[in-house]
């Protein structure tokens, strides 16, 4: 059934009463929002919190993806990105490789590298430390965010150490901070028809609050579109927000659109740009407690994540530069934007472009020259 309540019903009222006053919504309320309300309400409602906290501005980075390697040895459905070992799209980067998509990104001015990849079975737990060293000794100005939880814990099988020793030995090494992936949808039996064998939801937030107990800062996601239902959706956000309360150590929501081509799901269909619309406004109105919703434009398109500058979303993530992960699964975006295009992305939307590095620092440039940058404290 199309959700199409609007303001004149009286439920959907008080929830307003409650988003006004900066009050929390319950996962009732969470799941009535998704299942009955026009998607333009869910906007304007919203939009009252994105400007609440952040105003007009809107938030960009200038960084690059790597991938160190695409074999994998999980083979989750909705995944296009994975390799066997002998396949003919197998590749795992050497330390040359990583060097020179490291000067590149120096040569642009990029102040973060987004590290994540397949788990390769027959690569030690230093081969991925050494992954981090690498770029730290090529670019020591970079910020490396790496891993995701996924890999912390395959890293903590190879290595049989606990979590904390994985992620202790990867601060020495020159890790930043953690994206948030790996998290597709918490609920055991959703989880369970799409990524069977890897990191279950404790492992996830296990790893999360280990690393925010060692003070790195961290953003989580939620991947949406495929098997999922609303309750599913409302119960992800509610479970995140419980250790935000916890940590305060997630930085930014990512909503992360399902692609299905490629994939063990190619039968279902790509969520549109109104569920797209629908799952950044209810992130924002749900994680009271996040500071940031990102708008991935990658997932999302470049129209859309315009858009979703006026339905809560704060950040349009970066130039990326590089991208495969999406692509695999038949994203039809560009792998990288310039930062003009970023700006003109944002100011169309009628906000304030405001170029930040990983911990939301303003980002200062030389003037004429990209590549010299600091950031204001
Ligand atoms: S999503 Fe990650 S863990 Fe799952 S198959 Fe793809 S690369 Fe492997």
């Amino acid at each position: 059934m199309p959700a199409t309540l609007t303001a004149n019903d009286p439920k959907l009222a008080a929830i307003e009463e409650k988003v006004h006053a900066g009050e929390r919504l319950t996962f009732d309320e969470g799941v009535f929002l998704d299942e009955q309300v026009d998607v333009l309400e869910l906007g304007r409602l919203a939009n009252v919190v994105r400007e609440r906290k952040h105003g007009n501005v809107a938030f960009y980075n200038t960084n690059v993806h790597l991938n160190p390697t695409n074999v994998c040895v999980y083979r989750c459905t909705f995944c296009a990105f994975r390799s066997d070992l002998k396949a003919e799209k197998a590749y795992t980067v050497s330390d040359d490789q990583i060097r020179e998509r490291v000067l590149e990104a120096k040569g642009a001015g990029a102040t973060e590298i987004h590290v994540v990849g397949g788990l390769h079975h027959q690569k030690p737990f230093d081969w991925y430390v050494n992954v981090v060293r690498v770029i730290k000794e090529t670019y020591p100005e970079i910020h490396v965010k790496a891993w995701t939880p996924v890999e912390i814990h395959w890293f903590s099988f190879i290595a049989k150490q606990p979590i904390r020793w994985v992620l202790e030995r990867m601060i020495e090494a020159g890790l930043g901070s953690m994206p948030g992936g790996g998290a597709e949808i918490f609920d055991e039996e959703v989880r369970s028809q799409i990524c069977e064998h890897k990191a279950d939801t404790d492992v996830w937030f296990d790893v999360h609050r280990t690393a925010h107990e060692l003070g790195l800062r961290t953003n989580a996601t939620m991947l949406y579109g495929h098997v999922e239902e609303a309750k599913h959706r409302i119960d992800h956000l509610c479970r995140l927000r419980e250790l935000q309360d916890e940590t305060q150590g997630f930085q930014t929501f990512i909503p992360l659109a399902f692609h299905p081509e490629n994939t063990g799901l190619d039968h279902l269909p790509k969520p549109t740009g109104h569920m797209d619309l629908r799952m950044v406004a209810l992130s924002r109105l749900m994680l009271d407690s996040f500071d940031h919703v990102k708008a991935y434009w990658i997932m999302l398109g470049e129209p859309i994540a315009q858009i979703a500058l006026g339905f809560g979303a704060d950040d349009i993530d970066g130039t990326v530069v590089h991208e495969l992960i999406y692509h695999d699964a038949g994203a039809k975006t560009p792998e990288g934007l310039t930062v003009a295009q970023l700006h003109r992305l944002i100011e169309e939307a009628g906000r304030e472009p405001v170029e930040r590095d990983t911990l939301y620092r303003r980002v200062v440039r030389e003037e004429g020259d990209q590549a010299k940058w600091r950031v204001e404290v």
